[in-house]
């Protein structure tokens, strides 16, 4: 099990409790940062508590998010309890919280989730900066923990592909349970007041919750089975058509890590252990979203233009000046008012269902690029609706999308064309090849109709 753990601080233990401090890792079964510190506890005979802090806004979270995570950590709290493990919810500045309470337990030591994140990092920086206990870092949300799958910046899939093949067969094994814990916490820990902790978030009311995704890990795992009976063995053919809806819809349960990527790929390996499907499926769930968490950490830039490989900047930079068709001003482009149809159907989902198909995500951001000014701009536009409308968002994969699909990353220069230079090119004709593009924009407009509070008050035609 420490395999998948690191060093974050060498220090002194303290008499307290071992504490695991959940952040990215957000359930209580298939969690091996949960699973390292009951170890730790238990060969020391100590109290397990699990620390959460509540960051009061979050960068770009609304309503839509912190209702899911926080249905679901309730339900986390939950089944941590009836393993005699309380969960303490800490409002405020995340580092300084932890750290005040760490401080004021006396903590034995901390085991924290690893996140390629720049603040999430250094939320941990900070805290291992002021506090005395030794600090451990386990990776529970990759299969493969990030830094052992790659020690640098990965071109591409096809190179940490190979990499993560030959450590898979070492790490990609079943979970032990989560045992009773045997050394009983403080009861002045008591339950967290969820009412008086939802009231202590200060985000926008809209985007609102949605309503027809479950949150929690209980639901997250009805998703993996549905998808298991249903979708799964449509999975390779059909992907890429938003209307045969044969996606897994796992994206939310794995960024709130309600649910555990690994949970996930072994149990698609035990349903259908051979096969396009299993094999397009674990391509997604395995490499592409470790590529994209390599991506973030080993990319410090990952969220602006200098992240782009230098073919793909250096083509940017030859058609900067190049004519766009049409300027569309953010306000537009939020209420999906282009002369696109389709791109306005998919930004008209993302709104309203907080989730967009993942074939129409590369379209969608890659049209930005012919919209707006500079390609900095459609980047930055493409993150901001990403991030404040899906409920997957602020994700190492929507980064890493973002950067694919407008600046090359991962990607190979394809034919050079105006606007886009080498960056490849996607447009409505390909969509058409792809799925009946017509019926998509019907029932999508037909679904949603009411309009989500905006970013940017309308402001006209540009
Ligand atoms: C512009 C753009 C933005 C994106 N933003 C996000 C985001 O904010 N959050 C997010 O989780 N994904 C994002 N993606 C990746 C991908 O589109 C979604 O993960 C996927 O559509 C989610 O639906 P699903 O869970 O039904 O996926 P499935 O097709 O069922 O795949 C299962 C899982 O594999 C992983 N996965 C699938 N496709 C990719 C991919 N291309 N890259 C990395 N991992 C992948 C996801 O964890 C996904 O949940 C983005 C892609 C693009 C092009």
């Amino acid at each position: 099990m420490l395999a998948r753990s690191r060093c974050t601080k060498n220090g002194q233990e303290g008499s307290g409790p071992v504490v695991y401090w959940m952040s990215r890792d957000q359930r209580a079964a298939d969690n091996w940062a949960l699973l390292t510190a009951q170890q730790l506890a238990v060969e020391r005979a100590r109290p397990l508590v699990v620390l959460f802090a509540l960051a009061p806004s979050y960068p770009l979270a609304a309503k839509r998010h912190y209702h899911f995570m926080l249905a679901g950590l309730r339900e986390t709290a939950a089944s941590l309890a009836k393993h005699g493990i309380p969960l303490v919810v800490l409002p405020g500045d995340p580092p300084a919280a932890v750290a005040r309470w760490l401080a004021e337990q006396d903590a034995c030591l901390v085991v924290h989730d690893f996140d390629p994140l720049r603040h999430k990092r250094a939320w941990v920086n900070a805290v291992a900066g002021c506090v005395a206990a030794p600090m451990l870092e386990v990776d529970a949300h990759n299969i493969v923990p990030c830094w052992l799958a790659s020690p640098k910046l990965e071109y591409g899939a096809y190179t940490l592909r190979p990499k993560l093949q030959r450590l898979l067969p070492h790490y990609l094994t079943p979970f032990p349970p989560l045992r009773l814990h045997p050394v009983p916490a403080a009861a002045a820990l008591g339950q967290p007041d969820w009412e008086w902790l939802e009231k202590t978030v200060v985000c926008p009311d809209q985007p609102g919750p949605v309503m027809d995704k479950r949150p929690g890990a209980g639901a997250g795992l009805e998703q993996l089975q549905s998808f298991l009976a249903d979708k799964l063995p449509h999975y390779h053919e059909s992907r890429n058509d938003p209307l045969k809806k044969v996606q897994s819809g796992l994206s939310p349960y794995l960024h709130f890590g309600q649910l555990s990527a690994q949970r996930a790929a072994l149990a698609v390996l035990s349903a259908a252990p051979g096969g396009a499907s299993t094999e397009a499926f674990l391509e997604e769930l395995i490499i592409r979203r470790e590529l994209s968490d390599n991506f973030c950490y080993y990319q410090p830039q990952y969220d602006t233009i200098n992240c782009a490989p230098s073919w793909a900047r250096d083509s940017l930079e030859r058609h900067r000046s190049d004519p766009r068709p049409v300027l569309y001003s953010p306000a537009q482009l939020e209420a999906a008012q282009t002369a696109d149809p389709l791109w306005n159907a998919a930004q008209t989902e993302l709104t309203h269902s907080g989730a967009m198909p993942g074939y129409l995500r590369m379209y969608w951001a890659k049209r930005l690029l012919e919209w707006t000014e500079r390609p900095e701009e459609a980047q930055r536009l493409a993150l901001l609706f990403n991030d404040r409308y899906a409920l997957d968002g602020r994700d190492p994969n929507g980064y890493a999308g973002v950067a694919w699909s407008l600046l090359g990353v991962h990607d190979r220069p394809w034919f050079e064309r105006p606007i886009f230079g080498k960056i490849r090119y996607m447009n409505a004709s390909g969509a058409r090849k792809k799925f009946d593009v017509q019926r998509y924009i019907q029932e999508t407009t037909q679904a949603f109709s009411s309009t989500p509070t905006a970013l940017f008050p309308c402001d006209g035609p540009r």
